[in-house]
């Protein structure tokens, strides 16, 4: 989105693309929402594709691509060892973070299952600004533990704080003293932090976590899945950074950090992922792993395709005008939000726009999952799919207890270059409905609680009948529309 100013002084974001390709949508009438939320044991995860309006849950494997990405799909050049399409990635990756190698992997837990296997030792720590779900259950599978040492800004759900994704120096530095150096296995930086709202590091954090790298001998390792959104507001909010190019400022990243990985299903809008790095003796370890896990070294488990079109959307990356939609979005449904009093975790971030369901629901109990609760809530009211990003998403200890997450949010995910400002316009309004009467909404409990990643199959039960209530609400209210 270029700098244009309107006329009428009206401020919204306005998409410096169009849309050739459409995809139709329907939204089914409150009954079946009703009946599809049970028949998802209230688990948004569970929901069929038919029965949704509005997709919020994620921003993985689900962005628009470019034309340019689609066109290059047509060039792939199909072979199973030595293809011209992987050539022309590692290239690309080459030219972008400045690292000798890039390994392919499928997706980016694929590399965090790598980066476990080879880095992480039983007893080992990682120090991270923030865990991401699959990369805590690697390490841990591994034997190893994390430990989050956000600055306290962090999880706080409403702060004008630019950059919460920032690491606590200080505790950074105090983890390493007390735990020893040799038991940390490397430092992990999250750009665009997924759970605590999208929220960005910035440069200067970045500079400081290095040195304590560097006083330590301590590798730093960089999960750039969401580091578009991260390079667009180092440069919107980090005054020296303000004349820097995004190009600038991703190499100014790169040569911080000694692994680069991503998810390729968020950086560069497609299907797949990858490692960047310099060290010889690891990039050999790492070609012994990835024939065993992934496949091939020139084609793992992503199509040939996929390769092409992500060789052009990480150049893509690199333009302003394509990595703004989104946080431009987000800053406007948040504002949107605001002007109603609903709870949301400010400042905006990328990723999307988080409801603090703590707040939303203050009735409902920790142990009822508001989070999931509202997330629920929200399909019955308009079909719009959430996600919930709390104690759902935590795991019990070795003891069966559960966790209580910092933070119960329900994330609405702005998937790049996807939705218009009106569909932004009627997520908000039904968000202000459900505000309005969500004293009728309840907890929920589980039925079916798996051990792992117990939020992705997990089945649940409202506490009460809240939900037919709710459903029955919507009917007095809105009579026969949908
Ligand atoms: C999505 C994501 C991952 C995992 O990537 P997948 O491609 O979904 O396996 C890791 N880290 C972060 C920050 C992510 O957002």
């Amino acid at each position: 989105m270029a700098d244009i100013r309107y006329f009428t002084g009206q401020s919204l974001p306005l998409e410096m693309h169009k849309v050739r390709v459409v995809q139709k949508l329907d939204l089914v009438p409150i009954e079946r929402r009703l009946e599809a939320i049970g028949e998802a044991g209230s688990n948004t995860f569970l929901l069929r594709n038919a029965d949704i309006f509005i997709d919020m849950l994620t921003d993985s494997g689900v962005n628009a691509m470019s034309d340019n990405q689609v066109a290059a799909m047509m060039k792939a050049d199909d072979s199973y060892a030595g293809s011209e399409t992987f050539t022309r990635l590692e290239s690309k990756c080459r030219d972008l973070f400045g690292k000798e190698y890039f390994v392919p992997a499928h997706q980016g837990r694929a590399c965090e299952h790598i980066l476990a296997q080879l880095l992480v030792g039983d007893g080992d720590v990682v120090p991270m600004n923030y865990h991401f779900t699959t990369t805590k259950a690697h390490i841990t599978l591994r034997g190893g533990s994390i430990e989050e040492i956000p600055i306290q800004e962090g999880l706080a759900v409403e702060s004008d704080h630019p950059f919460k994704g920032n690491m606590d120096i200080e505790a950074l530095r105090k983890v390493v003293e007390t735990k020893g150096p040799e038991k940390i296995a490397f430092v992990r930086m999250e750009a665009g932090t997924n759970l605590i709202g999208g929220q960005p590091f910035s440069l200067e954090n970045l500079n400081a976590v290095r040195q304590v790298c560097d006083q330590f001998g301590l590798r730093l390792v960089l999960d750039a899945s969401l580091l578009a959104d991260n390079l667009y507001f180092i440069k919107a909010r980090e005054d020296r950074c303000a004349q820097m190019s995004i190009r600038e400022i991703n190499a100014a990243i790169s040569d911080l950090c000694d692994i680069i990985y991503f998810s390729a299903r968020k950086l560069g809008c497609v299907r797949g992922g990858g490692m960047c790095i310099d060290d010889h003796e690891l990039y050999l370890q790492m070609r012994e792993l990835i024939p065993l896990y992934e496949g091939f070294l020139t084609y793992v488990g992503m199509s040939v395709r996929e390769m092409e079109a992500l060789t052009i959307g990480l150049e893509e990356t690199m333009d302003e005008d394509m990595i703004n939609q989104a946080p431009h979005f987000i800053a406007y449904m948040v504002e949107e939000l605001n002007k109603h009093q609903i709870p949301v975790v400010t400042p905006a971030g990328g990723l999307g726009c988080h409801v603090d369901a703590m707040q939303f629901l203050d009735h409902v109990p920790q142990k009822q999952y508001p989070a999931g609760a509202l997330a629920s809530a929200l399909f019955l009211a308009g079909g719009i799919r959430g996600m919930e990003r709390g104690t759902m998403s935590e795991q019990r200890d070795a003891d069966g207890v559960e966790p209580l997450a910092n933070m119960e949010l329900l994330r609405l995910a702005l998937p790049r270059r996807v939705f218009t400002v009106s569909q932004v316009n009627y997520v908000v309004d039904r968000l202000a409905w459900l505000y309005e009467n969500r004293h009728i909404v309840q907890g929920l409990r589980f039925v079916d609680e798996p051990k792992n990643l117990r939020f992705f199959f997990g089945k649940l039960e409202p506490v009460s009948p809240w939900q037919d209530a709710l459903a029955a609400k919507f009917r007095q209210d809105f009579g026969d529309s949908l």
